[in-house]
C-alpha cells in the first residue's frame, strides 16, 4: 500500500501531470461547485460518479469510466473534451492539495472487495467544497469498521464501484470507518448491469433490471435520474 503523500513538493507533479490544463484554464472548485452546466460541458466540476456524458457522443477517457450506456467520472475534477477524437475526460483538481488528517471525511470508490476487507481508492476530501487529493492511493475499510452491527457478508455492504464517504480512523494505515449514519456508500451500480441503483427504503432497486441489493448506505445517498 502506498503512504500518504503529505509533503510539500506537489506543485511540481502537477505541472509535469497535464500540459494541456494552462490552455484551458480550471475554474476554482468553489465557483463552479454550485453552477447548473449541463453535462458534457467543458470545465464543468464534477464528483467521482457523476454522469458526464454518453457513450453514443464520447469515447471515455482519462478519469471515466463506462456503465450501460454512460460515462461516469471517478475522480473530483473539471470535464474536458477533445474534439478530434471525440473523447471526454476529467481532469482531476489538483490545485491546492488538502493535507488529511485522522477523522477528516473522505469522498472514494470501491476497488475491491475481501472476506474482511473493502479496498477504496480515495479521490477528494468531502467538505463545503469537495476537493481532490492527489496521490493518496489505496485505503481500506475493515469488516469490522463498516457498520456498528455485526457484518456477516461483505458483499451486502458494498459493492464493486460504489461510491463512498467514510471517515479517516487511521492515517498511518488509511484504515476508513463508516459506521456514522452519514457515512457509507453515496452511489451504488448493479451488480447485475452496472446501472446506478435507486434507494428504495432499506434497500436499492435496479431501475435497467429490477435487481435488489443492500448497502451499507449513507444517509445522503444519491439517487440519479438516468
Ligand atoms: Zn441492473
Amino acid at each position: 500500500m502506498r503512504k500518504v503523500n503529505r509533503n510539500k513538493d506537489v506543485n511540481s507533479v502537477e505541472a509535469a501531470d497535464n500540459p494541456e490544463q494552462s490552455a484551458q484554464p480550471v475554474q476554482p472548485a468553489q465557483e463552479s461547485a454550485g453552477s447548473n452546466s449541463e453535462p458534457e460541458d467543458p470545465g464543468m466540476f464534477v464528483l467521482p460518479g457523476d454522469p458526464i456524458g454518453a457513450t453514443e457522443e464520447f469515447r471515455a477517457g482519462d478519469q471515466t469510466y463506462e456503465s450501460a450506456g454512460n460515462i461516469y467520472a471517478t475522480v473530483t475534477g473539471t470535464v474536458k473534451t477533445t474534439a478530434e477524437d471525440r473523447t471526454i475526460a476529467v481532469i482531476p483538481s489538483t490545485s491546492t492539495p488538502p493535507v488529511l488528517h485522522r477523522g477528516d471525511v473522505v469522498i472514494g470508490q470501491v476497488t475491491g472487495l475481501r472476506d474482511s476487507l473493502v479496498l477504496v481508492t480515495i479521490a477528494g476530501l468531502s467538505g463545503a467544497t469537495d476537493r481532490a487529493i492527489p496521490d493518496v492511493g489505496s485505503a481500506v475499510i475493515h469488516v469490522s469498521n463498516i457498520k456498528k452491527a455485526y457484518v456477516k457478508d461483505i458483499s451486502r455492504e458494498f459493492g464493486l464501484f460504489d461510491i463512498v464517504k467514510a471517515r479517516i480512523g487511521d492515517l498511518k494505515n488509511m484504515r476508513l470507518d463508516t459506521a456514522e449514519p452519514e457515512l457509507g456508500v453515496m452511489k451504488a451500480l448493479c451488480s447485475r448491469c452496472r446501472t446506478a441503483m435507486t434507494k428504495d427504503g432499506s434497500k436499492l432497486i435496479c431501475p435497467e433490471c429490477n435487481q435488489v441489493e443492500t448497502r451499507k448506505m449513507s444517509t445522503e445517498y444519491r439517487t440519479v435520474a438516468n
